[in-house]
């Protein structure tokens, strides 16, 4: 298991967006790969039930593997899920051969808060106001389903 307290880049603690967040220990190179977004493996079946669930309290914790699987990462020990959601993000999340990373989308300064856009969407997307303070802000945490 990943532990983050190993973790050379980033450290948990509180944030101003949201309850706590993920913030860079030292200055980050564009392309490093920050942190591991671990959890458990679950079918993709199981993941559209908690996905429903998730998705109408403002958070999810899903990652699409392969067709099949979906990573789970609402567990103990994945600090990435502690990354807030940025309409200006500064990093993504990728899928390394199966394994999901957050990466630097650009170079990251000491202090900075990391961030990725969740891309979440669903029909009650005015229940969840974004508020990450980017210049952009899409005021809103998800968009509607594309119909
Ligand atoms: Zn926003």
């Amino acid at each position: 298991m990943f532990k983050i307290n190993k973790n050379k880049w980033v450290k948990v603690r509180k944030s101003q967006i949201h309850n706590k967040g993920v913030f860079a220990k030292k200055d980050i190179p564009k392309g490093t790969y920050l942190i591991e977004y671990v959890g458990r493996k679950i079918t993709n079946k199981e993941a559209d039930e908690i996905s429903e669930r998730e998705v109408s309290e403002g958070v999810v914790y899903l990652f699409e593997l392969t067709s099949k699987l979906t990573l789970d990462g609402n567990i103990k020990g994945n600090d990435a899920r502690y990354i807030n959601h940025s309409c200006e993000p500064n990093a993504e999340s990728l899928n390394d051969d199966g394994r999901i990373w957050i990466e630097a989308m650009r170079d990251i300064n000491k202090g900075e808060e990391i961030t990725y856009d969740y891309c979440l969407t669903t029909d009650d997307y005015k229940d969840h106001p974004c508020r990450c303070g980017a210049k952009k802000c899409k005021k809103y945490l998800s968009l509607p389903k594309k119909k």
